[in-house]
């Protein structure tokens, strides 16, 4: 006991443990309450397994964006509280990130104890692009601990103080929760068992250009729903009303729609469309339709894949071997339109109790997954990072892994 893989005995020692805390709250600002934990929970194994060793647990994260300055409604406060109760044993929490409270808190720390810093980011040099201004933060945070874990997997694409600086400041290791979703992103892109069907949905198609580009090459099929799926509808000399377009985009997806013919690339674009005249959420209750998806009338807008096209889904997952899914398929928090996730998350469950790999990616989608009632663990792998996955699938490095196999590890 008292050894902690990559980081050798950790009794004793300050161990910083960069996480992924971000999860969603609701309610007034002096009552938040989580509405989804799942990301606490992710990263309870690694924080427990340092506390077992002996080590002296120090959790740094953040949670929304502030711009760089203590708000109360970004406190980690509720979050610190949830990860005390998922552990099992009282969690302390300082009120700032490298000042008196988080020196004091560190201090007090005992063998085993946890403590969680307030949001990191209400620090301006966190998220600095600034080299120096971000240099003289991880100087702080790195003088709190004695060797650092990277376990925040939903922001190692960013470098930030606590994720990249710090690493070249203290022996490092990543922690288990990053282990296992780089391990499953390369096993999408190393040689993917075929067929290999990728699933897109979600709000923006301009999030996820990069990823359709460079799945477009690797994939069997791509099956596109969500709010993306009108500017490809348009692409193809559709109206699509008041739904989500990104007018700028048209072109870019009638290329995809292109190239794709030309190299062999399934795209399906949903047969037909849940519509309404107006956005749920407001005081009329939604009266949701089933349009073509080429007769969407000028004053409605797509909230979800119709029925006909779930089906078309469905079929078109059911011989895939490898599915990697990303964006919810509609407005899933309305249930009126959520009919269309909840098909594409059983066809991947399906895929998985086939023998496949199922994995789910973004923080909506996972939320999505949670929300509708499904057991998590009836997909092959649910990743809590969105935008880490997808630059990881669309070819680029990851600077907070790269700083990790980059930097002396045993650095003092
Ligand atoms: P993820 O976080 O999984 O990557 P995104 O952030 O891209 O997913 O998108 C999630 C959001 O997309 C959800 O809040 C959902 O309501 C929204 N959405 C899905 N379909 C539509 C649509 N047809 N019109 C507008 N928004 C949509
Ligand atoms: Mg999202």
């Amino acid at each position: 006991m008292g050894e902690y893989a990559g980081l050798g005995d950790v009794r004793g020692k300050r161990v910083l443990v960069r996480s992924d805390l971000n999860v969603p709250l609701d309610g007034p600002d002096d009552a938040l309450v989580i509405t989804d934990d799942g990301r606490i929970r992710a990263s309870v194994p690694t924080i427990q397994a340092l506390s077992d060793a002996g080590a002296r647990v120090i959790v740094t994260a953040h949670l929304g964006r502030p711009k760089g300055a203590p708000e109360a409604r970004f406190s980690l406060a509720p979050v610190a509280r949830r990860l005390g109760e998922l552990l099992g044993k009282p969690v302390a929490f300082a009120e700032d990130t490298v000042g008196e409270s988080a020196r004091a808190a560190v201090a007090a720390l005992e063998d085993g104890d946890v403590v969680v810093l307030e949001n990191v980011r209400f620090n301006p040099g966190e998220t600095s692009k600034d080299d120096a201004e971000r240099s003289a933060f991880a100087d702080q945070l790195a003088d709190l601990a004695d060797a650092f874990v990277s376990d925040g997997f939903g922001v190692v694409h960013r470098k930030q103080a606590s994720v990249y600086d710090v690493a070249q400041r203290l022996p490092h290791a990543m922690g288990s929760l990053v282990g296992t979703e780089i391990e499953v992103l390369r096993r999408l892109t190393a040689d993917p068992e075929r067929p290999y069907v990728v699933v897109l949905g979600g709000s923006k198609v301009s999030d996820k250009l990069g990823v359709i580009d460079n799945l477009l090459s690797k994939a069997d099929k791509l099956l596109i729903g969500g709010g993306m799926v009108f500017t490809f509808l348009k692409a193809q000399g559709h109206e699509v009303g008041k739904s989500l377009l990104e007018e700028d985009q048209v072109e870019t997806c009638r290329s995809y729609l292109q190239r794709a013919a030309e190299s062999g690339v399934q795209i399906l674009l949903p047969v037909d469309v849940v519509v309404d005249t107006e956005f749920p959420g407001g005081e009329r209750a939604p009266a949701p339709q089933v349009v073509a998806a080429d007769q969407i009338p000028a004053d409605s807008l797509g909230l979800d894949i119709g029925p006909a096209s779930a089906a078309e889904f469905s079929s078109a997952l059911s011989d895939a071997r490898t599915v990697f899914w990303n964006g919810p398929m509609g407005v899933f928090e309305t249930p009126e339109f959520s009919a269309g996730t909840r098909a594409v998350a059983q066809a991947l469950i399906d895929v998985t109790e086939r023998g496949g790999l199922s994995v789910v990616g973004g923080g909506d989608s996972a939320a999505a997954v949670r929300a509708l009632g499904f057991d998590e663990t009836a997909f092959g792998h649910i990743s809590t990072g969105g935008g880490a996955s997808l630059e990881y699938l669309e070819g680029k490095e990851l600077p907070g892994i790269t700083v990790l196999e980059t930097s002396d590890s045993t650095k003092d």
